[in-house]
């Protein structure tokens, strides 16, 4: 479904992503951690064409994506991003946060995303918020909100960019159980995330980014209980 061969990324002299290469199935859930900085956001920002890279190419469903694609348009609806920071627009209903872009961008039937958001609003626990504004929401609820507006253009691929970090402890569960019921759906995801448990509990596979470059990329099990690297174990090391 995504293929990424030998990234990079800097930013002037700074080399953020050297060397990058990354396969991601139809239906695998992939979670990538490492310490700040090593370049997480930007690895998801590069997946989307949100930033131009310097060398190696992305390719979803065969197909190159970068900022100059003349189908961009098209590419980036295959992909859902859901940030840190919820990103809704304050003036507008949640229910036309969600239905905005599939009416506008994908010329869909109203009364069809109308009736789609409504369900997946319920799916998440918030069928009585579809009228209120962001302002009146939880963090947690705005947060969920994000991800149906996400899945409501129907991706083939949903990037999430430590979509908990914001939350307050007791509001993080309800997003990770959004999250849990994703996966179990078959979705294709890439969960950048300091949630260890959760990462442990959802991943099928858990990337180690440090230094630019992927240095571990195993199974939940094989990289929680032994991990390959000395930076990887010393990372781990501060969630023990
Ligand atoms: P965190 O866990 O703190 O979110 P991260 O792994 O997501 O970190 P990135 O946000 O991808 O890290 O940033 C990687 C590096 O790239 C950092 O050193 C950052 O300063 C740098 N960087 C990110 N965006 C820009 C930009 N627009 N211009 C210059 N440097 C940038
Ligand atoms: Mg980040």
């Amino acid at each position: 479904l995504l293929t990424i061969e030998h990234l990079k990324k800097s930013f002037g002299d700074n080399v953020i992503l050297d060397d990058v290469n990354l396969t991601v199935k139809q239906g695998e859930v992939i979670v990538i951690i490492g310490p700040s900085g090593c370049g997480k956001s930007t690895l998801l920002r590069c997946i989307n064409a949100l930033e131009p890279i310097q060398e190696g190419q992305i390719l979803l469903d065969g197909e190159k994506i970068e900022p100059k694609s003349k189908n961009l348009t098209q590419l980036r609806q295959k992909i859902g991003m859901v940030f840190q920071s919820y990103e809704l627009f304050p003036h507008l209903s949640v229910l036309d946060n969600i239905m905005l872009a599939p009416i506008k961008v994908q010329k869909r039937p109203k009364d069809e995303v109308k009736e789609e958001a409504l369900a997946l609003l319920e799916r998440v626990g918030l069928a009585e918020k579809a009228k209120s504004y962001p302002r009146e929401l939880s963090g947690g609820q705005k947060q969920r909100v994000a991800i149906v507006r996400a899945l409501c253009m129907h991706p083939e691929i949903l990037l999430f960019d430590e979509v908990t970090a914001a939350l307050d402890p007791e509001m993080v569960r309800e997003v990770l159980d959004v999250m849990l019921n994703l996966a179990a759906q078959g979705r294709t995801m890439l969960i950048v995330t300091h949630e260890m448990q959760f990462a442990k509990a959802v991943a099928d596979r858990v990337i180690f980014l440090d230094n630019g470059n992927i240095v571990e990329d195993a199974a939940p099990d094989e990289f929680f209980n032994h991990p390959k690297t000395s930076r990887a174990k010393q990372f781990l090391n501060m969630f023990a």
